[in-house]
């Protein structure tokens, strides 16, 4: 029997509503049973794909080719359960689906409503595809009180219903802020929040309480009193030291055994096994030194942009036992005097160009590339990270000096250019540079074979590996041997032998840059051998500078 546990959020945004869901799906798992985890957001985008990291930080992107909310990233994360396209809904998507099928005539005869109809969709979607899990855990976008998440509170109201007290069961986060002028805590804004879901019909059976301060036993008797839930149902979450302890800290609080209370079940039947949560903090506690790593993008004010890349290279501090101490660069400031680059980036261990679209700062990452290089620093590039890496070691290395990405415009020498055609499976995928934005780049899992006797064959120990992708475009096949005479090894590259995946060079210490995106699939309990790698190497660079 699959429960539901439907979490929402009240007060203000960002109180850590994906980390919180992530942490009790760790939990729930700790005590032995399944989990899914899956997000309803309210905006209408059809996928947060189309968005600005600006807006909406990263994009996850799912073994089955999905562009997601970043919290599936803290999702997989913290349960290791593979996210995937039905794991992530927007209105967009519902809209689009519905308004499709009313084309079609599927409704013949009705009139379409958010009653039922975009309720219905709402709720298929959140009981599809859930393997059977034991618990469900669905998180609804947004906070109490706007206007567009409304349908998602209409649909959950009437599954708690429909599935009855012992399967569906809600839990709200809410913000209890402390007045430092009155010295108190006030309860006020979660009763509101609370009052707010109660008058849309939905009674939550547990509060998540974030605050800065203990909740005094008076305050979390009268917050039980208002919003009509029982004392122990009140969790208090305070502020943790790193976002690995948060599931140490709310199992504390009795989270796991109130979540399973409230669906029937005894908390005591189960015993929580969280030794890989106490190992995980030894190492964020316990580091044995500290190394430097550079990193040099365009959204670097809003580090949401780079979720997964951060955390998988905190992973790779805890495969060496070190804590990674990132600084951040503005590409687009390398882009004048050369001096500016090296004193920003003579004493760094390790520099990593990411993922990113667009000319503004392409420069700036191509010089931060020749620095890395010419300096024997580690270096790891990331998507267009690999891409700069190519034209880099294209101008300075192979003498094509006006090498550039058709990203930016046509030019003479594309050493990056529109991917046009490729394998997916038994299929052939086309594209053109007319075709619409959305979805429409080469998304997924895909394999990629390792060339024997590389750096990267070493680092995975296996030939044939697979990836998350996320491009538009790709390094042209056709310049391989003359990067290669010139010192640019292709040391992995898609079976067919088409696609450039992986490039390094065995002339420098550590010079390694992907054409996927390893940072989605790292765990804290399982670095990615590429990021342990990476950081290594940092280690090695931190001992001779
Ligand atoms: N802009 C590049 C492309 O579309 C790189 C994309 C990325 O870094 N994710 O191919």
């Amino acid at each position: 029997m699959t429960r539901f546990v439907f979490i929402t959020g009240g007060v203000v945004s960002s109180l850590g509503k994906g980390l919180m869901s992530a942490a009790l799906g760790a939990l729930l798992q700790s005590r032995g049973y399944s989990v899914r985890l899956r997000k309803l957001d309210p905006y209408l985008n059809v996928d947060p794909g189309t968005m600005s990291p600006y807006q909406h930080g990263e994009v996850y992107v799912t073994d089955d080719g999905a562009e997601t909310d970043l919290d599936l990233g803290h999702y997989e994360r913290f349960t290791a359960v593979p996210t995937r396209q039905s794991d992530n809904v927007t209105s967009g998507r519902i809209y689009q689906d519905i308004i499709a099928k009313e084309r079609r005539g599927d409704y013949l005869g009705a009139t379409v409503q958010v009653i039922p109809h975009v309720t219905d969709a709402i709720k298929n979607f959140t009981l599809a595809d859930t393997d059977d899990a034991d618990f469900v855990l669905c998180e609804i976008g947004g906070t109490i009180g706007d206007i567009e998440s409304l349908p998602f509170l209409e649909a959950i109201r009437q599954l708690g219903n429909e599935l009855g007290p012992d399967r569906a069961t809600f839990l709200h986060l809410t913000l209890v802020p402390y007045i430092a002028a009155a010295g108190e805590l006030k309860t006020k804004p979660t009763q509101h929040s609370v009052k707010e879901l109660r008058s849309i019909g939905i009674q939550p059976d547990v509060l998540v309480c974030r605050c800065e301060h203990e909740i005094p036993d008076s305050e979390r008797r009268k917050i039980a009193l208002f919003c009509n839930v029982r004392e122990g149902a009140v969790i208090q979450a305070l502020d943790a030291s790193s976002i690995y302890e948060v599931p140490l800290n709310y199992h504390a609080e009795g989270l796991d055994d109130e979540v399973l209370r409230s669906v029937g079940l005894d908390p005591h039947e189960t015993t929580p096994d969280l030794s890989k949560w106490h190992e995980i903090m030894e190492h964020v506690n316990a580091p044995e030194g500290e190394v430097r790593i550079a990193i040099v993008g365009k959204y670097v004010v809003l580090p949401d942009a780079y979720k997964s890349l951060i955390e998988a290279l905190v992973h790779g501090g805890f495969a060496n036992n070190v804590k990674v101490k990132i600084e951040w660069f503005d590409s687009e400031v390398f882009e004048g005097e050369k001096s500016d680059v090296v004193t920003a980036l003579e004493n760094v261990h390790g520099i990593l160009v990411p993922g990113g679209f667009g000319e503004r700062g392409a420069e700036g990452k191509i010089a931060a590339v020749t620095f890395a290089r010419e300096n024997k620093i580690p270096y790891f590039g990331i998507c267009f990270g690999m891409q700069m890496a190519v034209v880099e070691a294209a101008r300075n290395l192979a003498g094509v000096s006006t090498a550039n990405s058709t990203e930016f415009g046509a030019c003479d020498e594309p050493i990056v250019g529109l991917l046009t055609e490729w394998q997916q499976g038994d299929t052939v995928v086309q594209r053109s540079a007319k075709d619409a934005k959305g979805g429409t780049m080469r998304l997924g899992a895909y394999d990629a074979r390792l060339v024997p006797g590389t750096l990267v064959h070493d680092i995975y120990g296996q030939e044939l590996i697979s990836e998350r992708h996320r491009h538009r475009y790709e390094v042209n096949i056709a310049y391989k041997e003359r990067l290669e005479a010139a010192g640019l090894k292709f040391s992995g590259l898609s079976p067919n032998g088409e696609l450039p995946e992986i490039v390094e060079i065995p002339e420098h210490p550590w010079f390694v840059a992907v054409q996927y995106h390893p940072e989605l699939k790292s765990k804290p309990f399982e670095p990615h051998p590429l990021f342990a790698a990476f950081i290594g190497a940092a280690v090695k660079q931190s001992r001779l500078v």
